[in-house]
């Protein structure tokens, strides 16, 4: 193949590619394979609606929510480990992963993780609960890239908005 050629082949592929190339945030996604933070196996019901703050946040819900394991949706590290009390957030974690994306765990009951520590996919973090401004035990759940809250992605399947989502976790299977 002549210099011109391969010059040619390049330029068409990197064509083909640019083409392909879906919205960046599905990349990102796609990339890092987000996964549903919790058990093998266990079945939940996956909220969104438009009165969530921040709206395209996600509430985890099942009977028997209360001490579940939380697990990480990806390797990282732990970035956040804070306890807004009885306000928002409650007992939460900010994990950091790869390429300016960042998962956030809200209402835990307990923490199982440090700031500063390495964590695989599925490692266990925290335990579902209901502190802060929650009435009942459930899991908030972001996905943040470059601090901007993005529509969930878990698995690969974009989660419906606005409504429910039955999910069967495969994390740790
Ligand atoms: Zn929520």
């Amino acid at each position: 193949m002549s210099l011109r050629m391969i010059g040619a082949f390049v330029a068409a592929v990197t064509a083909a590619l640019t083409l392909a190339a879906p919205a960046s945030a599905d990349v990102g996604a796609q990339a890092l394979n987000l996964r549903t933070p919790f058990d093998c196996g266990q079945v939940w019901n996956a909220n969104t609606r438009t009165n969530h703050n921040p709206q395209l946040s996600v509430d985890f819900q099942r009977s028997g929510a209360l001490g579940k394991n939380v697990r990480s949706s990806a390797a990282g590290v732990v970035e956040t480990r804070r306890d807004l009390g009885n306000t928002s957030y409650g007992k939460y974690l900010v994990i950091r992963h790869s390429g300016g994306w960042k998962t956030l765990y809200a209402h835990l009951n307990s923490f199982n993780v440090s700031v500063g520590q390495n964590v695989n996919t599925g490692t266990i973090i925290g335990k579902v609960g209901s502190t802060g401004g929650s009435t009942g035990p459930h899991l908030h759940y972001e996905q943040r890239l470059n601090g901007v809250v993005q529509r969930v992605v878990l698995n690969g399947v974009h989660i419906r908005y606005y409504g429910n989502t039955s999910i069967t976790s495969s994390t740790g299977c």
